[in-house]
């Protein structure tokens, strides 16, 4: 596939062939390429590399640590095209996402490499001849494991953030979409980047977490996926004290309050909630609707979800792309008909498109109930449950009763729902009257199951440093 990249390895500035697994096309199933897999002497290589990489970049001035990476995210700015291609080819998203989806990792690593260079440490008053000084240092080589949903926007997120602070990173990225991360990095290298700063693996994700994690010259975790992974590896960090930053799973309210126009709402709904086809982290998913619009709020997202066109993402024309394989729609069959026989009405999708390529459409259920499996299993996939409340109080108990606490999604224009909104619901992250859950300057994580630990923003930033107190008695 001459559109799709060669696979490799990236370990101490050199790319590296090896035998490995395919990586499918979820549009129609056929092989893209293989995907290499790293060696325990790979590994090695890659964790001598990045240390020698830690003593040369936490060494070099962030004025020109900011000038290599923002190269990078201006080569990467020069190749959307080709990067976005290759992204809808082995993810499935439509080629329009593909190319936001480039753009706003592009974003994320600018923001990070402008914001590297204001890492800053205080002086602490003191008493005459007492010097404190606070320092903020690099926290040293970090391990980095990111998911197969966004290829390229989730290790942005961990290479621009452990770069901008001065550290070396061994990035694992997705072994299913593995394209996103091979080409990052290629334009790291064609910006300069001294060897062993950024090292690229692929492999067993078991056996690589497990084995780098607990090494010694890994000084942070980070990790995106799936809640049960994300404890097993912040066990594993625990256990040889290591810090970490887990952004895990979501199962994202939405409160649909009766002060709106409940037609717009649901308008603005379908393309939130299709975005990926729903495999997002913070894909809007329990719609608490307010009683009185409730009706209107679920005919026109009926209307306009079995409107939908999906197919695969290269042609314009599709509005959303196959979901990533196989389990995914069965996960999906599973949930629908667990909702059907507790009392729940499908009013758009439902089942699986044709049988070539992963295609399941958008599928509204509603009158969901409490005791809905997917109401309380995070669906991860295109999957929208309606459920009517009484008042927004009945809303918020339901929304903070699952273990996740990601994002929220709220429409109101009352200045006394936003305010209770956003004391009371438990996430880490709450939109009010739109879907976008972060952005490069804010921080985005999760409370409770969902992780700790927050990617972008200063407060993403500082995740990659230490604190170092210095008292200087120069009296
Ligand atoms: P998963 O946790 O099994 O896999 C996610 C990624 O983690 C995969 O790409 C895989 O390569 C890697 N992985 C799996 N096991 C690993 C291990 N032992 N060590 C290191 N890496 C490992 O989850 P999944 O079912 O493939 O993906 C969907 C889940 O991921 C959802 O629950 C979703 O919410 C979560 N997710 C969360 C975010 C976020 O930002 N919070 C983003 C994307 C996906």
């Amino acid at each position: 596939m001459s559109n799709y990249p060669q696979l490799k390895l990236y370990i101490g500035g050199e790319w590296k062939t090896a035998s490995g697994a395919p990586v499918i096309n979820p549009a129609d199933e056929s092989i893209l390429g293989t995907v290499p897999h790293a060696t325990r002497s790979d590994l090695d290589d890659a964790l001598a590399a990045a240390e020698n990489g830690f003593r040369i970049w936490s060494r070099t001035a962030p004025a020109k640590r900011a000038e290599i990476i923002l190269k990078a995210a201006q080569i990467m700015r020069g190749r959307v095209e080709e990067m976005a291609v290759a992204m809808t080819l082995e993810q499935g998203k439509p080629l329009a996402q593909s190319r936001q989806e480039i753009l706003r990792g592009c974003e994320i690593i600018e923001w990070d490499a402008q914001e590297g260079r204001r890492i800053y440490g205080r002086i602490i008053p003191s008493e005459p001849g007492m010097r404190h000084s606070v320092l903020r240092q690099p926290i040293g080589v970090v391990a980095a494991f990111s998911p197969w949903n966004f290829p390229m926007s989730s290790p942005a997120r961990k290479v621009g953030g452990a770069l901008s602070a001065g550290c070396s990173i061994i990035l694992k990225a997705s072994e299913e979409t593995p394209a996103g991360a091979v080409q990052l990095v290629q334009a790291f290298a064609d910006a300069g980047l001294p060897a062993g700063v950024l090292n690229l693996v692929f492999g067993n994700p078991s056996d690589i977490s497990e084995y780098l994690i607990p090494q010694p010259s890994v000084r942070l975790v980070t990790f995106t996926g799936s809640v049960p992974v994300g404890k097993r590896l912040s066990a594993l960090a625990g256990a040889h004290m290591k810090p970490a930053i887990m952004e895990l799973g979501g199962h994202s309210p939405v409160f649909i309050c009766d002060d709106i126009d409940p037609v717009a709402t649901a308008g603005k709904s379908v393309i939130g909630k299709s975005r990926n086809a729903g495999q997002v982290c913070v894909s809007p998913t329990r719609f608490f609707v307010q009683d009185s619009i409730y009706d209107q709020f679920a005919a026109f997202f009926a209307e306009k979800a079995a409107a939908m066109k999906v197919g695969n993402g290269l042609d314009p024309s599709n509005q959303m792309g196959p979901l990533a394989n196989e389990c995914r729609i069965a996960a999906m069959e599973a949930l629908v008909a667990d909702a059907k026989s507790k009392g729940a009405r499908v009013t758009a999708g439902g089942s699986r498109i044709g049988n070539r390529g992963y295609y399941f459409p958008l599928t509204v259920v509603a009158d969901v109930p409490d005791d809905a499996r997917a109401m309380r299993e995070e669906p991860f996939g295109p999957l929208a449950l309606l459920s009517r409340v009484r008042s927004l109080d009945e809303a918020i108990e339901k929304a903070n009763s699952v273990p996740y606490g990601l994002a929220a999604y709220a429409f109101t224009n009352s200045a006394h729902n936003a305010d209770r909104l956003a004391e009371s619901v438990e996430v880490g992250n709450l939109s009010i009257n739109h879907f976008v859950a972060s952005s490069a300057e804010t921080p985005f994580g999760g409370v409770k199951d969902s992780g700790f630990g927050r990617e972008g923003g200063v407060e993403g930033l500082q995740c990659y440093t230490v604190v170092k107190n210095v008292s200087h008695l120069t009296a």
